[in-house]
């Protein structure tokens, strides 16, 4: 009888007829002999290994649903896994040909995505990085100024500032996690903002700055648009976004930089963030001597503008293979998928809003949605959410807990009295297609764990 299977195993059968093809295409070299190989020693390596790898939550699973963790696409893995026979570094072309005309093809596929004609951009590391090379860039271009993003922007934005010793300062958020425009405006009229970067999806609850309110604020006031992409970029491709998000990813046409992560809603193994500019002559910034027209021209050399040297090819070949299956257009698979993660978080968050347990936060622009546990107090709520965090996981069903500011929630219409500036509650992130089916599971595994802490708490 077949073993009953969590983990997709079966696609190893199309990686070894891969790697055979590839094996095919150096033929012509004479046989080298493999040394080091002592499979008996391997095998116990590994399944020691596989033994350790098990002392993790269960990321690939739909009852994981907490943190932003989304499983690599089968094809993606397969790739990645067959470049590894070749290993190809991206950071020049004599270390990665193939994968490096990849990587062009591929990120050409990522800025047509946002309507960019030209771009210059490369893949990188992270997210992390990525965000790096764009307030670089930013700050070549105007040293003095100072960068600002919202209070919900990635923790990062002010730390990589602190690296490019570029002054930061960040502008308080609204009642939904977005940048507050009249707090933005303030700031912008003492003077000195040189750049602002608009969240796209911030990573604690998904909220999208109103870009296209920033770029009108750009007109009167003049500074440069970098969008931090990284988490919510892919959702542009989407048809079921509310009218002011929608808005909002519309005006990424008109951005100066963007970063998207294809490891966080691109499929992606981890080590695949993007970086992209809408001029291309920014590349003079990464090679002094080279003259613009070397950086418009279709032959870019991708370690030449990238801050990063040794990068990872098969990051590339993993890419490619992904967006040759599933094409970034819009009401495609693989916008398709997207959306259902959209609507299971529209389902979750009415759900939890007719239950007299719950008290949501606003309504979520993108696939996170985040609650609290009605108690009296804020304090006392926090200490069930993560007494519900424990109990769930303990039923298989795996949620993230997150620090808000107060104002997310409507805690003075629910009685709830405000004893703390942050409260704790629970987070879950519905980035597999799969949540969407799986969500009456879910739900069910949430209510009997809830009713359990109320019953011990006796609430
Ligand atoms: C995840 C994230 C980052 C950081 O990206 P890494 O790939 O983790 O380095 C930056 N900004 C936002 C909005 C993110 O969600």
């Amino acid at each position: 009888m077949k073993r009953y299977r969590v983990l997709e195993i079966d696609s190893l059968d199309v990686l070894r007829k891969a790697l055979t093809r590839l094996d095919g295409e150096f033929r012509a070299l004479p046989r080298s002999t493999s040394r080091g190989i002592s499979s008996k020693k391997i095998e116990k390596i590994l399944l020691e290994a596989a033994k350790l790898l098990g002392d993790n939550y269960p990321y690939f699973h739909p009852l994981y649903a907490g943190q932003m963790l989304k499983p690599p696409h089968p094809v993606a893995r397969m790739a990645y896994a067959l470049a590894m026979w070749i290993n190809p570094n991206n950071h020049a072309l004599d270390g990665g040909r193939a994968s490096s005309a990849m990587e062009k093809e591929a990120v050409a596929e990522i800025a047509g995505m946002f309507g960019w004609k030209a771009h210059l951009g490369h893949l990188t590391g992270g997210g992390t990085i990525a965000n790096l090379e764009a307030l670089w860039v930013a700050g070549q271009i105007q040293p003095q100024g100072t960068i600002v993003a919202s209070e919900q922007a990635h923790y990062t934005h002010s730390r990589i500032s602190n690296v490019l010793r570029l002054k930061f300062e960040s502008v308080a958020c609204d009642s939904k996690g977005r940048i507050d425009l009249d707090a933005l405006e303030k700031r912008l009229a003492q003077g000195g903002v040189t750049t602002v970067v608009a969240t796209m999806g911030t990573t604690a609850t998904g909220s999208v700055d109103p870009l296209h309110e920033i770029l009108t604020l750009k007109n009167r006031y003049g500074f440069r648009v970098h969008a931090d992409a990284a988490y919510g970029g892919y959702f542009t491709l989407v048809d079921n976004l509310d009218s002011e998000t929608r808005k909002a990813f519309n005006a990424l046409s008109n951005v100066a930089s963007l970063v998207i992560d294809p490891h966080k809603h691109g499929l992606q193994p981890y080590g695949c963030g993007c970086v992209i500019f809408q001029d291309p002559a920014v590349g003079k910034f990464y090679k002094h001597d080279s003259p613009y027209t070397y950086f418009s021209s279709g032959d870019l050399h991708l370690g030449e503008i990238s801050l990063e040297c040794s990068r990872p090819g098969a990051a590339a070949v993993g890419l490619w293979a992904t967006q040759r299956l599933l094409p970034l257009s819009r009401n495609g698979e693989f916008s398709k998928l997207l959306r259902s993660s959209r609507r299971a978080s529209l389902t979750l968050h009415e759900k939890l809003k007719k239950d007299g347990r719950f008290l949501p936060a606003f309504r979520p622009e993108l696939d996170i949605v985040v609650w609290a546990v009605r108690a009296s107090r804020v304090s006392e709520s926090s200490q069930l959410a993560h007494a519900l965090f424990a109990e769930a996981g303990k039923n298989q069903l795996h949620l993230a807990l997150a620090e808000l500011p107060t104002n997310f929630f409507q805690l003075h219409e629910a009685g709830m009295v405000v004893d703390q500036n942050t409260i704790t509650c629970l987070r879950s992130v519905l980035m597999k297609p799969e949540h969407r089916e799986w969500l009456d599971r879910i739900y069910e595994i949430l209510s009997r764990s809830a009713d359990r802490i109320v019953k011990r708490v006796g609430v």
